[in-house]
C-alpha cells in the first residue's frame, strides 16, 4: 500500500519517455538553428562591411582623381590667363574686365575671378556686379598669397565683405621683364553651386545611406552634403589624420558625433586635399535584420516539417519501451498477456520485448507452481488441509449439498512404533491408494493431517456416502498392506447442510461421528446423529 502511493507520487514528478525524446530533439534542433542563424549573420556582416568598406575606397578613389584632373585644369587655365596678363599695365580696365568674363563663363571652374595688384589693391572683379573693385584685399589668406609670389591654394574663409565661406587658387601675374605684377585668383563659392558641387553630384545620400565629405590639407572641411559644416575642422577624425599624411584606404571610424561609419579615403595629389565616403554602419544592420527575415522566412517551412517528422520518429522509438513501462507496471496485480515481440527498428525495443516476454512467462509458470505447491500434500499427493476449506466454502457459498467422510487409520502410532516413521510413510501412502481407487470420478480426497483423511462428495446424501466409505474401508481391510499386521480405518459422516450449516461445525460433527467409531471398536463408519 505505501509503495503503492510513493510510486503514484515519483510517477507524477517523472518526465515521459516521449516527452523526454521529443523535447530533447526540439532542443537540439532549436539549437542548431539559432547556431546556424548566428553564423550566417555574421558571416555576412563581415562580408557586407567589407564590401561596403572597399566600394567606398573605390568610390573616393575615383572622385579623388577626378578632382585631380580638375585641379590640374583649373590650374593651367590661371596660369594661362595670368600670362595674358604679363602686360596688363598696358591694357585699358574694361579689356582686363572683358579677358576676365571671358575666363570665367568659358570655363565655369570659379565662382569668381579677380586680379590684384602687387600693392593689394584689387584692380579687376568678374562678375563685377561683386562691387569690390578698387577696395583693398583684407583677408589673410590673401595677404600670405600675394606675397608669396607662387601658385597658391587657399583654406577655406569667410570673405569680410561678401561673408561667403570661399577657398580660391591664385596664379602670380609676371611682367615681360619679370616684375611682380600682383595675382590671378579663382574663387569657389563652398555653400553654392559650383564646380565641384556639379562634378561630384549634389551629395544627397543614396539608398545605400552613404555620402562623401571634402577636406583640404589643413583638415577643413570644403564640402559636406550639411552645408553649414562647410569650414569646419575636423582634423581630429582619424581618417582625416590619415589623408593628411597623404594616405588613401579604408577602415571603420567613429565620426565627430559618435556614429560608426564605414569609410573610405583617397588623397588628392593636385591640391593636398582628400575625399572620404562613408557609409553608416547601422544601415548595414539595417540590411542584415532584413536578410535574417529571408532567411527565416525560407526555413520555417522545412524546419516544422523537420521537427514534426523528428517529434513522429521520436514517438515511434519511445513507444515499445512505454508499453513495456505499462506492462512492468501492471505486473503482479493483474495476468498480462504480452503481445508478440515485433520486429522493432531498435535492436534494444526487440531485445527488451523478448526479455521481458520471456521473464514474465517464467513468472507466471513459477506463480502456477507454487500455488500448486501450496494446494497440494508433498507425501501423498492429495490436495491438503488448506484446499479442503477452501472447496467447502466455496460449495456452501454457492449451495451445492454435500457429504463429508472424515478417515482415520486406526493404532497408527503403533504402526510408527513398531516399524519405523519410513514404513509408517508407505502405509500411508497405502491407504491413500485404496481411498483414491474406491472413490467415484466426481469424488475427491484429501489429507488433513498425519493419518486423517477427508473425502468430499458432491450432491451425495449420508446414505450414499455411507456405502462409499465402507467400500474404502473394506477395500483397506482386504487389502495387502506393506506391514504384517491387519490394516483398518475408521470412518465418520456428515452431511451439509443437514447436519451443520458452516464449515467448522460441519467438520467437528464429522470428527464426532469419526470418534464414535474408534470408541466402538475402530474399523467401522459412523454417520452423524
Ligand atoms: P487411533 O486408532 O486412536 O487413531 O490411534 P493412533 O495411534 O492412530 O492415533 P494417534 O493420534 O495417537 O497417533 C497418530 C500417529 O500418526 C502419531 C504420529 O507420529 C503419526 N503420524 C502423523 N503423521 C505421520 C506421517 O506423515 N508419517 C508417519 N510415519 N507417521 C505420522
Ligand atoms: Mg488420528
Ligand atoms: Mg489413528
Amino acid at each position: 500500500m505505501y509503495r503503492g502511493l510513493k510510486s503514484t507520487f515519483c510517477q507524477s514528478k517523472k518526465l515521459s519517455l516521449t516527452t523526454l525524446l521529443t523535447g530533447l530533439v526540439t532542443l537540439v534542433i532549436l539549437l542548431t538553428s539559432s547556431i546556424l542563424l548566428i553564423g550566417s549573420y555574421e558571416s555576412k556582416k563581415q562580408s557586407l562591411m567589407k564590401t561596403t568598406l572597399h566600394l567606398n575606397y573605390i568610390n573616393a578613389d575615383r572622385m579623388s582623381r577626378t578632382m585631380d584632373s580638375l585641379f590640374v585644369s583649373m590650374r593651367s587655365s590661371l596660369k594661362y590667363n595670368s600670362a595674358r596678363l604679363s602686360d596688363i599695365e598696358a591694357m585699358a580696365p574694361e579689356q582686363v574686365n572683358e579677358s576676365l568674363d571671358q575666363m570665367r563663363s568659358s570655363s565655369n571652374f570659379f565662382n569668381s575671378i579677380t586680379m590684384v595688384e602687387a600693392s593689394g589693391f584689387i584692380r579687376n572683379v568678374s562678375p563685377a556686379s561683386l562691387g569690390t573693385t578698387g577696395k583693398h584685399i583684407t583677408s589673410k589668406n590673401s595677404q600670405v598669397a600675394l606675397a608669396l609670389r607662387k601658385p597658391y591654394i587657399s583654406s577655406p574663409y569667410l570673405t569680410a565683405n561678401t561673408k561667403r565661406l570661399i577657398v580660391f587658387l591664385s596664379q602670380p601675374v609676371v611682367s615681360s621683364a619679370g616684375t611682380y605684377l600682383g595675382m590671378l585668383s579663382g574663387t569657389i563659392y563652398l555653400q553654392e553651386n559650383n564646380i565641384l558641387s556639379e562634378i561630384f553630384d549634389n551629395g544627397q545620400e543614396d539608398d545605400s545611406g552613404a555620402y562623401y565629405y571634402i577636406v583640404d590639407s589643413e583638415g577643413h572641411l570644403v564640402y559636406h552634403p550639411d552645408k553649414q559644416r562647410i569650414g569646419q575642422d575636423v582634423s581630429s577624425n582619424a581618417v582625416v589624420q590619415q589623408l593628411l599624411n597623404k594616405q588613401s584606404g579604408e577602415q571603420p571610424v567613429r565620426n565627430l558625433k559618435g556614429i560608426d561609419l564605414l569609410a573610405g579615403y583617397s588623397s588628392v595629389p593636385a591640391n593636398g586635399w582628400g575625399i572620404v565616403v562613408v557609409s553608416p554602419v547601422s544601415q548595414i544592420q539595417h540590411e542584415l535584420v532584413g536578410h535574417i527575415r529571408i532567411l527565416i522566412w525560407y526555413c520555417l517551412g522545412p524546419f516544422i516539417i523537420l521537427l514534426l517528422g523528428v517529434i513522429l520518429l521520436a514517438r515511434k522509438f519511445a513507444r515499445p519501451f512505454v508499453y513495456l513501462a505499462d506492462v512492468v507496471s501492471r505486473m503482479g496485480t493483474e495476468k498480462i498477456e504480452l503481445q508478440e515481440a515485433k520486429r522493432y527498428w531498435s535492436r534494444e525495443a526487440y531485445l527488451l520485448t523478448d526479455g521481458v516476454s520471456l521473464a514474465l512467462d517464467n513468472i507466471q509458470q513459477q506463480t502456477e507452481q507454487l500455488t500448486q505447491e501450496a494446494a497440494t500434500d508433498v507425501l501423498t499427493g492429495l490436495m491438503n488441509r488448506r484446499s479442503l476449506e477452501h472447496t467447502i466454502s466455496q460449495w456452501i457459498a454457492s449451495g451445492v449439498p454435500f457429504s463429508l467422510v472424515m478417515l482415520d487409520v486406526d493404532n497408527f502410532k503403533l504402526v510408527n512404533d513398531t516399524h519405523g516413521h519410513h514404513l509408517g510413510d508407505e502405509v500411508l501412502k497405502h491407504v491413500v491408494r485404496m481411498i483414491v481407487t474406491s472413490l467415484r470420478p466426481d469424488d475427491v480426497c484429501y489429507r488433513y493431517g498425519g493419518e486423517e483423511f477427508v473425502i468430499l462428495l458432491a450432491r451425495t446424501l449420508p446414505a450414499e456416502a455411507f456405502s462409499a466409505a465402507e467400500r474404502i474401508r473394506k477395500a483397506v481391510e482386504r487389502s495387502k498392506a506393506p506391514i504384517p499386521e491387519q490394516l483398518t480405518v475408521s470412518q465418520g459422516i456428515a452431511h451439509y447442510p443437514s447436519h451443520a450449516s458452516e464449515l467448522e461445525g460441519l467438520l467437528g460433527k464429522a470428527d464426532q461421528a469419526l470418534y464414535l467409531a474408534k470408541s466402538k471398536g475402530r474399523n467401522r463408519t459412523v454417520i452423524t446423529e
